[in-house]
């Protein structure tokens, strides 16, 4: 089946759309092996390999929420005030106590709960009588205590395999006391532009020529992802060239990542290459921007081909390049998240294709969030991507969007991280 797709996909027929895209990558993109042993700083955007558990109740002890007095609930008069001596003095650090049966102890943030206790009086609220405390009336059972084990139950997954670790999760993973977590090796990525009319950013600029965008924009979400990057340059439009450097590149990189000269023009180099090197799985996808997108191997590389306009390429690396790397990195969690807001622009569209149009948020007269079309939508628009929030998101079927419909809004920060 997935032969004959190629073959009807890559060859004229009808486009593929990025679902059954999305599937292929699914089949045929194989997680890496190889784990590795990352101390917590530099696990930052790792995949975990391995599940991380809890080795104890967290936290350890019941504790204390406030600063305050520390007694048992069922020492208190029902309905009135109740005036206790306070006896011991237990701070965060202290080693585990016991309460004086009929009295408060004196209690500080993070104390171990004195045994007998189990109810605080926040220190705002008491008033001290020499050495004794008056608990007014109305204080419920438990009150500012934090219980053993309402984080997380010893032997309770913490995170599980195949998470991408954030900042939070590294926190979790150090309230438990791990120093080392099991993460998978970081994909390496060999990174390319192709075009004769590219210039590295610093060089002079030829008539005809313009600066390399591409090489940056992916640089820089490559590295968000928690890739090894190799920046290779430009390939120049010569098909030479272009099949030795990817094949050079297949031998040491988990995935090779172009950008331009992917179309079938006589100028495009690429796919030809591919076809000669290895294997190429897809190549024309149901979308706009961006129909020219190659999927394909070589070797153990797998190969992706992005188009050459910086919006495609954008919309592409979202919607199926960082999937397809994610997932080479062993990842779980593949596909950005998207939320529904208002549209509050009315768009006319083609059937049988996905579209993604650059909008940014505003608040509404209602308070809620709506999507206002960017102007200036042309593909080549670098800056509708800076002064844009994301993307709004329309489906194959739809033809007409409505202004004041909702609609699947994805926003840049997805691509960051
Ligand atoms: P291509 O698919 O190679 O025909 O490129 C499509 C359009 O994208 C052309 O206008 C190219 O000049 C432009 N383009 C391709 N690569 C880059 C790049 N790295 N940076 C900026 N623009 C590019
Ligand atoms: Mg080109």
């Amino acid at each position: 089946m997935a032969q004959l797709a190629d073959d009807c996909f890559a060859f004229g027929g009808p486009l593929m759309t990025v679902a059954t895209a999305l599937e292929i990558i699914a089949e045929r993109v194989p997680p890496l092996d190889g784990v590795e042993r990352a101390a917590l700083p530099e696990a930052l955007g790792r995949v975990l390999a391995q599940d991380v558990r809890a080795g104890f109740d967290l936290p350890p002890h019941d504790n204390v929420a406030v600063d305050g007095y520390a007694f048992a609930h069922a020492a208190l008069t029902p309905g009135a005030a109740t005036e206790l001596p306070v006896v011991g003095r237990f701070a965060a650090g202290d080693a585990p106590g016991r309460l004086v049966p009929g009295s408060a102890a004196r209690v500080f943030t993070g104390a171990v709960l004195p045994a007998g206790a189990d109810t605080v009086l926040m220190q705002e609220d008491a008033r001290t009588i020499d050495d004794r405390v008056i608990v007014p009336p109305g204080l419920k059972p438990g009150a500012n205590r934090r219980k053993a084990g309402e984080d997380l139950r010893a032997g309770q997954v913490a995170l599980a395999v195949g998470h991408r670790l954030r900042a939070q999760d590294i926190a979790l993973a150090a309230a438990l006391g791990q120093d080392l977590l099991n993460v998978r090796r970081r994909p390496r990525v060999a990174l390319f532009s192709t075009g004769d009319e590219l210039v590295a950013p610093g060089g002079t600029l030829r008539p005809g020529a313009i600066y390399d965008a591409n090489r940056f924009l992916l640089h820089g979400l490559l590295r968000e992802l928690g890739c090894a990057v190799s920046d290779l340059g430009i390939l120049p439009d010569r098909a030479e060239s272009v099949r030795a450097a990817l094949a050079r590149a297949a031998r040491d990189h988990d995935v090779l990542l172009t950008s331009g000269g992917i179309s079938a023009g006589a100028e495009d180099h690429v796919k030809p290459a591919l076809e000669a090197l290895g294997a190429l799985h897809f190549w024309r996808l149901a979308i706009k921007p961006g129909r020219p997108v190659a999927l394909g191997r070589i070797g153990d590389a797998v190969f992706v081909g992005l188009p050459g306009n910086p919006v495609a390429v954008m919309v592409c690396f979202l919607k199926l390049a960082r999937p397809l790397i994610l997932r080479r990195a062993g990842a779980r969690e593949l596909m950005p998240s998207t939320f529904r807001v208002r549209s509050g622009f009315a768009f006319a569209k083609k059937a049988d294709r996905r579209e993604w149009v650059r909008a940014r948020l505003v608040r509404g007269a209602d308070g809620e969030p709506v999507a206002e079309r960017f102007p200036r939508q042309g593909s080549g628009v670098i800056s509708s991507l800076v002064e844009s929030d994301g993307l709004v998101e329309l489906p194959e079927a739809l033809t007409r969007l409505e202004a004041g419909a909702m609609v699947d809004f994805l926003p840049f920060g997805e691509a960051h991280g």
